[in-house]
C-alpha cells in the first residue's frame, strides 16, 4: 500500500535519537531548549514544545484564557481537535465557512460569526496553504479576539514572505508522522507575546510556577501552582528527533514541492478532477495534495484507489458532523462551502520519500478510473 502520508526517517535521525538515549537526559534536558530555539528560527517567534498538536491547541486556548461563556470562531474543514479542545475548556465553538478555492477560514464569514463573546478566532492552514492572515487579523482586532493559527499542516510555509508561526497571536504545530516533520508524537506553540508564552509554559508543566511565588519564604524546594495545568511536555529524546528533522525541513519542502508540481503537470486536463489552488502570495510547504473529484464520484474513486493499493485519504468531514457536535445541536448545512468541498475532496499520496515511480502509479490508476 502506498500511504497518503508517512514519515521520512534517515540515519541522521536515528543517530540523533541514539545520542539522546545515551545522554543524562530523557526528558526536559538540553535538547528541549535546542529544539525550541531551532523551531523559533523557522517559525519567526519563540516556541514551546509540547506532547502533540492536540495538546498544543489545548495549551494555546488555555493561555488565551478561553473558558465558559466565550465563543471561539473556527473553520469546520479541519481535524476535530481544532474545535474540540476549545469546547473542552467550556467555550462555545462557532463554525464559519471556508474560501471556495483554498478551503481556509473565510475572513468575511469569520467576521459575520463574531459577537461580543468572541474570545478567539482560529484559522487552519489547510494542506499547508496559509490562511488570509492580514484579513483575519483585522477581523480579530475589531472583535477584540485573540488570533490563533492551527498550523499543524504548515510549518515551513510562508504568507506574503512572513513565516507561519509569526502571523497569529498563538500558533500551534503538530509533529505527527504524516505531518511536514515528525517527532513521533509532538507539537509546539509559538507566540511572540511574553505573557502568553509564560502561560503556555506553565500550562504544559502542570501549572507549576517557580518564579513569581505567593509564598516566597517557604524554602529552596518551594514551587507552587497558581493555575491548573497538564503534563504536556515533549521529552528530550523526541526533541532530538525534532532537531534532526528540522535540519531536513528545506529538503522536505523541496521534495514535496517537486511532487506537487509533478501532480499538477501529470493530472492537468484529467476529466472530472479539480487540482488544488494556490494564491499568488502563498509559499506553502505542502502537507497534502487535495484534489476534488467531480460528478459525485469521490467515494467510488476512493474505494477503487484503495483496492488498487493506493492509500488515499479524505481530509476532513466538517468538524460539526462529528456526533459530539451533532448531539450539541449543530446541524448539517451550516457551512455549505465546506460541505461541498468535503463531498469532493480526496488527498493523494504526498510525502518526502514518495518516489516518482510510485507517483506515476497513483496518476495512472487515477487516470484509468476517471477516463
Ligand atoms: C494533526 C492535526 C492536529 C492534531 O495534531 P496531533 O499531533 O495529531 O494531536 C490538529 N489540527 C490539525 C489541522 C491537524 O492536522
Amino acid at each position: 500500500m502506498i500511504p497518503y502520508g508517512r514519515q521520512s526517517v534517515d540515519d541522521s535521525d536515528v543517530e540523533a535519537v541514539v545520542a539522546a538515549l545515551r545522554s543524562d537526559w530523557l526528558t526536559t534536558g538540553p535538547r528541549v531548549d535546542a529544539f525550541e530555539a531551532e523551531l523559533a528560527a523557522v517559525a519567526g517567534a519563540p516556541c514551546a514544545a509540547v506532547s502533540n498538536g492536540t495538546a498544543a491547541l489545548h495549551t494555546a486556548y488555555a493561555a488565551a484564557r478561553v473558558g465558559p461563556g466565550d465563543e471561539v470562531v473556527t473553520t469546520p474543514m479541519t481535524f476535530v481537535a481544532t474545535a474540540s479542545t476549545a469546547a473542552m475548556l467550556g467555550a462555545t465553538v462557532v463554525f464559519a465557512d471556508v474560501e471556495e478555492d483554498t478551503a481556509n477560514l473565510d475572513p468575511a464569514a469569520a467576521s459575520a460569526a463574531t459577537t461580543a463573546r468572541t474570545r478567539a478566532i482560529t484559522a487552519v492552514d489547510y494542506a499547508g496553504h496559509p490562511a488570509e492572515y492580514d484579513d483575519l487579523r483585522k477581523v480579530a482586532d475589531s472583535a477584540g479576539a485573540v488570533l490563533i493559527a492551527d498550523a499543524a499542516h504548515a510549518i515551513g510555509s510562508a504568507y506574503r514572505g512572513r513565516p507561519v508561526g509569526s502571523l497569529a497571536d498563538l500558533t500551534t504545530f503538530s509533529f505527527f508522522p504524516t505531518k511536514n516533520l515528525t517527532t513521533g508524537e509532538g507539537g509546539a506553540v509559538a507566540t511572540a507575546d511574553p505573557a502568553l508564552m509564560a502561560r503556555v509554559r506553565r500550562f504544559r508543566t502542570v501549572g507549576i510556577e517557580r518564579r513569581e511565588l505567593r509564598y516566597p519564604d517557604e524554602g529552596g524546594w518551594h514551587q507552587e501552582v497558581p493555575e491548573f495545568g497538564l503534563n504536556y511536555r515533549l521529552p528530550d529524546v523526541l526533541c532530538a528527533l525534532g532537531s534532526s528533522q528540522l535540519r531536513r525541513l528545506a529538503a522536505f519542502k523541496a521534495r514535496r514541492a517537486a511532487l506537487s508540481a509533478r501532480y499538477d503537470e501529470l493530472l492537468a486536463g484529467v476529466p472530472g478532477l479539480r487540482l488544488p489552488a494556490r494564491r499568488a502570495w502563498a509559499d506553502p510547504l505542502r502537507h497534502l495534495y487535495p484534489v476534488r473529484v467531480l460528478g459525485g464520484r469521490r467515494r467510488e474513486v476512493y474505494d477503487r484507489l484503495r483496492a488498487a493499493g493506493i492509500g488515499v485519504q479524505v481530509n476532513y468531514i466538517p468538524a460539526y458532523w462529528h456526533p459530539v457536535f451533532a448531539d450539541l445541536g449543530y446541524r448539517r448545512g451550516m457551512c455549505p462551502v465546506a460541505e461541498a468541498f468535503y463531498a469532493e475532496q480526496l488527498s493523494l499520496p504526498l510525502y518526502a520519500d514518495l518516489t516518482d515511480a510510485e507517483q506515476d502509479r497513483v496518476v495512472a490508476e487515477l487516470r484509468r478510473i476517471l477516463s
